[in-house]
């Protein structure tokens, strides 16, 4: 007939499918959601168009997506009403690099040892991948312009295709695929069905096979919020989230600048890293209009956010970005920079709004917030905002955040102090706490073992040094006086202790800071605090040097303090006996600052001592 016209393929296209045709390669299924995503996106061409008030063709027909497999006869067909194609889209779309991504995928595969024709999709030449499955490929096409004629276009993928003219075709697009032998498979509908799920639940077209409809899940994040209801968002969680729980936090925002953005994000009721899951990944899925561009995407959020679950929609992502380029782009970085950013607002909205959900949301995944405090400068200041902490001022159990903390301090304060303590009654009986209790200033107690680190890294919030209590350089306002030591008589004292303890202390001296306790623990090294030298002293056990010989630290002596006192005295009467109660003062004082490594070996002086008291 006259009317076949034969055409050949652009030189890159061949090469594309010579490649495409003959790559052995395992994700040859990609082929299903590569034309699935052509029909939704000329569904979604349809829609706007429609919406925009042009004339279509069969306007009464909506736009659907049917996919038909016949096991028989070896051939899958996948059926759109959407905007269709013109002869001359035809020549453009399937057979001249119209897309820049062309090039960009033939070097990509060149470069590449293994090269993954699964990216196909990503590079915007999606369509041919329709050649690692088929021997044949039909088009019939009619475009919704009113006045365009139906078309037929047919190759086997090799030298070239033929267009025929065919009239009585409805809108839309419908692809043939005659299977080769080796991917009959795909012809089997269960197979198919599967490989439909998987990759285009959330298409928002209704999809069918073989009649039947497939996918239920709808591009939830796409609708409007006051369309959605609860019932409909838990069960979308459920469904992305493999989770049998509703989500603890949801977060469903759409942006425009600086770059567009629609997103879904969900934070789950449980943290499974604490339910003994190891590192868990992320599971934000990337889509670019509702089709699937990375599952799990990496690089979408900073690792700290790493419990989110979701769905990130931007259609300002090309298409023809490959999976390991897009690391480095800076899209990406705006990408994750915006969304950071929402999220981190969301938080401290949540935190305002209602603070029960997030005390239940801080106590499963402060760990994670704190890990950004140390990782990553960038929002180190926003987290510092969202940490919460028990303190001197609050009640047992009852958390304040740093800025309310500042709120409260007083005009002669000028630093956020914290106590690191393994529980309230620890923080609140330590001699540390003594000096501050006195003058009234609040202290953050820090019962997580990672807190101390955390503030260090921290530093500073609203401007305000977050010190160690036991570095404030603090002194009593109102030192006691009734029946303390004179100022000679309690240096003659630490004089003496330092004699008689020898190399077991640093140095001894008369405190300021001290009320209630005898004595207590300074340690000469401006920086570090109790808990770093425990955790330091087992860095040392476990490398082995068990023999390193004892740290040396200052010992402060309360003059006011009766044992204090009389231990003045009793050193004149009988130096043996004060030298043991020297002994046990310096023990209590290292059991205080948690760093007494064997409270054994104390227990025979300390039953000498007991003995001499009941005698
Ligand atoms: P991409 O989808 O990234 O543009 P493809 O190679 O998958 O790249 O498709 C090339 C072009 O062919 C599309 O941009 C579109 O214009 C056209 N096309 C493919 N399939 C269809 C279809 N089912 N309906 C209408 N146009 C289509
Ligand atoms: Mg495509």
């Amino acid at each position: 007939m006259s009317s076949i016209e034969k055409h050949t393929f652009q030189a890159e296209i061949q090469q594309l499918l010579n490649i495409v045709i003959h790559s052995l390669y395992t994700d040859k299924e990609i082929f299903v959601r590569e034309l699935i995503s052509n029909a939704a996106d000329a569904c979604e061409k349809l829609r706007f168009t429609q919406a925009s008030g042009t004339a279509i063709r069969q306007a009464e027909i909506p736009a659907t997506i049917s996919l038909s497999a016949d096991e028989t006869t070896g051939t899958i067909t996948i059926t759109d009403t959407g905007i269709g194609m013109t002869h001359e889209e035809l020549v453009k779309n399937l057979g001249t690099i119209a897309h820049s991504g062309t090039k960009a995928f033939l070097k990509q595969l060149a470069e590449d040892k293994k090269p993954d024709v699964g990216l196909i999709g990503q590079f915007g030449v999606g369509f041919y991948s329709a050649f690692m499955a088929a021997k044949r490929v039909t088009v019939q096409s009619r475009s919704f312009v009113e006045s365009e004629p139906g078309w037929q276009w047919v190759s086997e993928g090799t030298g070239g295709y033929e267009i025929t003219p065919a009239d009585d075709l409805p809108r839309g697009t419908k692809i043939t695929l005659e299977l080769k032998d080796e991917a009959k498979e795909f012809a089997e509908k269960g197979a198919l069905e599967r490989i439909i799920k998987r990759y285009s639940s959330f298409v928002p077209f209704p999809i069918d096979l073989n009649g039947e409809k497939v996918n239920t899940v709808q591009a939830l994040w796409t609708r409007n919020k006051s369309e959605i209801k609860e019932e409909d968002y838990n069960q979308f969680y459920q469904f992305i989230g493999h989770d049998h729980e509703n989500p603890l936090l949801r977060l469903h925002f759409n942006a425009d600048a600086p770059i567009a953005i629609q997103s879904l994000l969900f934070v789950p009721a449980h943290n499974l890293e604490t339910m003994g899951m190891g590192r868990i990944d992320s599971e934000v899925n990337l889509y670019c209009r509702k089709v699937l561009i990375q599952a799990k995407a990496k690089g979408l959020f900073p690792d700290w956010l790493r419990f989110l679950k979701g769905v990130v929609d931007s259609e300002d992502l090309p298409l023809n970005i490959s999976r390991e380029t897009m690391q480095d782009t800076s899209l990406l970085q705006k990408l994750n920079k915006a969304l950071t950013g929402r999220f981190l607002k969301f938080l401290n909205e949540q935190a305002e709004q209602s603070p029960e959900t997030y005390v239940k949301f801080y106590t499963e995944y402060q760990r994670f917030l704190k890990e950004g405090v140390v990782t990553d400068f960038t929002h180190r200041e926003a987290l510092g905002k969202l940490l919460r902490f028990e303190s001197s001022s609050t009640e047992k159990g009852k958390l304040t955040s740093l800025a309310d903390y500042v709120s409260r301090m007083g005009s002669d304060q000028k630093e956020i102090y914290c106590l690191q303590a393994p529980n309230r009654e620890a923080a609140e009986s330590s001699p540390y706490f003594e000096v501050f209790r006195e003058r009234k200033f609040e202290v953050l107690f820090l019962y997580d073992s990672w807190d101390e680190f955390v503030t260090e890294h921290l530093g500073q919030f609203d401007g305000k040094t977050l010190k160690p209590a036991e570095k404030a350089d603090l002194h009593l306002n109102d030192p006691k006086k009734e029946g303390a030591l004179s100022e000679d008589a309690a240096k003659a004292l630490a004089g003496w202790m330092k004699e008689s303890l020898g190399d077991r202390v640093g140095e001894v001296r008369s405190s300021q800071r001290l009320v209630d306790s005898p004595a207590v623990i300074v340690d000469a090294d401006k920086y570090m605090t109790s808990s770093m030298r425990r955790m330091l002293k087992a860095m040392k056990q476990e490398e082995g040097g068990a023999g390193a010989p004892e740290e040396k630290h200052d010992l402060e002596i309360n003059p006011a303090h009766p044992i204090i006192v009389r231990l003045e005295q009793m050193r004149q009467k009988d130096a043996a006996l004060a030298a043991q109660v020297a002994e046990q003062v310096l023990d209590n004082a290292r059991v205080a600052a948690g760093i007494l490594e064997d409270p054994r070996a104390m227990l025979k002086r300390m039953n000498q001592l007991l003995e001499r008291v009941l005698a």
